[in-house]
């Protein structure tokens, strides 16, 4: 792929600075407007999303840019949440979020890597997992009497992902979710010990060839064990099978449900009942990488007529975030009796980041919690319970920003209410 097939897009950029905030007529006041937190963190327009289309037109420029600590500050204290890029496609026909991923791989590809980051990755290659290995990958499943994708056939693979898999706080969503495609009646497997990383986390990080070397793993246990349908409870996983994969042309037909999509439909088609009352008063978080960025890849292929610019023959078509999973989450709670669902300013594609995207949960976890703690602030804002999620990276990040603030609200995954409801 290459920065340098973006040179065109990113010379469009008018720096209007419509990248930083929500739409303008979805503004109701001063706060909640922000829509980067790299912007409105650190204040400063090399930081935005604009600003980042100027950093990787200067290093494509003849003189080049040299990497320095600030250029390096600027290029890891970034999410890759993808809202910069949906707020410019607003009004605007260009990539956003594309080059931003292209300036980080290549700053990897030239040597200039995050230490935190390389720990990261080290332990990827070495464990197959983005957080350290406590003990086995498929121990959650310990007397769930779950098939093992790893050598049986299944028509499910519900592919649990590292946090969930290993972290013991949220291994409850994977053993949660099970149980529901338990009592649903699916033919499911999970890989358990055989599992491996997505590899979506270690491309926002600018991994390429690291990510390129999980999908390989992955879609080779997609093809042993038979799976037509891959489910996650993670929007990380969601994002890497449905869209990276797809974006890399090894996905073929191979069907893509985060856990929320399969219970709606699950709901829809009577195979699950949901029978219990859950009195609790909820606002949804709608995750990056099931929302905007979990919208489906568009291949383009064609001619790039050269110009001023670019003119693309056929026109492309771009990604603007309003084809992600909105509904699935919000049909699911909706049909738990006694949940009472209200949104929050920035929501679907607008949504504000949990603050753990892009590898800043590890190389600047201050900051990441900064993030969290002003989502947090605006879910209070609501006068909700409960902030319901439908991702592990956000309900840990969640409730670090509110172990600090002291914050009452509460935090659940999208699956855990529906154990609750069953
Ligand atoms: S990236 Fe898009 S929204 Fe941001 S300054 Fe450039 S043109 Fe404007
Ligand atoms: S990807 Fe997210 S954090 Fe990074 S510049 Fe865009 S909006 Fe800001």
């Amino acid at each position: 792929m290459g920065l340098e097939q973006y040179k065109g897009d990113m010379a469009m950029c008018c720096r209007c600075s419509c990248c930083k905030f929500i739409p303008m007529q979805r503004v109701s006041g001063l706060q909640y407007a922000n829509v980067c937190p790299s912007i409105a963190k650190y204040e400063f327009h090399a930081y935005s999303g604009g600003g980042r289309m100027n950093i990787g037109t200067a290093m494509l420029s003849e003189e080049g840019l040299p990497y320095t600590d600030k250029l390096l500050d600027i290029i890891y204290n970034c999410q890759m949440c993808g809202a910069c890029g949906v707020s410019c496609n607003y009004a605007m026909d260009m990539e956003v979020q594309e080059p931003i991923n292209e300036i980080r791989i290549k700053a990897v590809q030239d040597g200039q890597t995050n230490p935190a980051l390389e720990k990261v990755i080290r332990n990827l290659r070495k464990e197959g997992s983005m957080v350290p290995a406590r003990g086995k990958r498929g121990a959650w499943a310990s007397g769930l009497k779950l098939k093992n994708a790893a050598k049986e056939k299944v028509d499910v693979l519900y592919h649990v992902g590292c946090l969930t898999s290993y972290d013991p706080e949220m291994q409850k969503l994977a053993r949660a979710a099970a149980k529901i495609l338990q009592k649903a009646g699916v033919d499911f497997g999970i890989a358990g010990d055989s599992e491996t990383c997505c590899g979506g986390r270690a491309y926002q990080m600018g991994y390429e060839k690291d990510f390129l070397n999980q999908a390989k793993k992955n879609m080779a246990m997609v093809r042993k064990c038979g799976a037509r349908t891959v489910v996650t409870t993670c929007a990380d996983g969601y994002q890497a099978f449905k869209v990276l994969y797809d974006k890399y042309k090894m996905k073929g037909d191979l069907e893509v449900l985060h856990i929320s999509e399969y219970i709606d439909r699950l709901l829809q088609e009577g195979r699950l009942k949901l029978r219990k009352k859950v009195d609790l008063s909820v606002t949804y978080h709608d995750p990056c990488r099931l929302g905007r960025m979990g919208e489906p890849w568009i291949h383009w292929e064609g001619k790039k007529i050269p110009g001023d610019r670019f003119v693309f023959d056929p026109p492309k078509q771009y990604r603007r975030g309003s084809n992600g999973i909105y509904e699935p989450p919000r049909n699911v709670l909706k049909s738990i009796a006694g949940v009472k669902l209200t949104e929050m300013t920035r929501i679907r594609e607008y949504s504000w980041c949990c603050g753990a995207g892009g590898g800043v949960n590890e190389s600047n976890p201050e900051f990441a919690k900064w993030t969290a703690k002003e989502r947090i602030d605006e879910a209070v804002s609501t006068g909700a319970e409960a902030i319901v999620t439908a991702c592990p990276w956000c309900e840990k990040t969640f409730n670090e920003a509110i172990g600090e603030t002291g914050s009452s609200l509460k935090v659940y995954d999208i699956v855990e209410l529906v154990e609750n409801a069953l």
